[in-house]
């Protein structure tokens, strides 16, 4: 494989993805093909960290006892301005269809996305692309 452009995986503050040069597909989780047509090689690209709100949960119970600390947490899954659903974290008061724009914080050790809403008048406000509001709702964890 390729060189790949870090992420926050790597401790890179940013997010890739992957886009098919053959049929257009994008993808979040890194492959070495693309899921739609099973070409080899997608090119791998930076994510501009802006993004529509699909999905959130907010977890009030810890998992585990590092993540004790910062209950109750946001959990999301945001629709990226590229076409593709990453999960994340994000501010505790966002809702569904909410525009989004990805910051870096710490979370058990690890720096993780976060996502904040953009302020209408903020000129990064408009960047996500279009989802059915209400659709996307992973469940209540409180
Ligand atoms: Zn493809």
């Amino acid at each position: 494989m390729s060189d790949r452009l870090a992420d926050w995986t790597k401790g890179e503050q940013a997010i890739t993805y992957q886009a098919c040069s053959s049929c257009g597909h994008v993808q979040y989780f890194h492959r070495d093909f693309c899921a739609a047509c099973g070409i080899k090689g997608p090119r791998v690209a930076r994510a501009s960290g802006k993004g529509k709100v699909y999905a959130t949960s907010l977890v009030c119970r810890a998992a585990t006892p590092g993540t004790r600390a910062h209950v109750p947490y946001n959990i999301l899954l945001v629709d990226c301005a590229e076409g593709f659903r990453m999960m994340a974290h994000g501010d505790n008061d966002l809702v569904i269809g909410d525009e989004v724009i990805v910051g870096f914080k710490p979370f058990a050790g690890k720096l993780v996305p976060f996502f904040v809403k953009i302020q209408e008048g903020d000129p990064s406000f408009g960047g996500g692309r279009e989802t059915e509001p209400g659709t996307g709702i992973l469940g209540l964890a409180c």
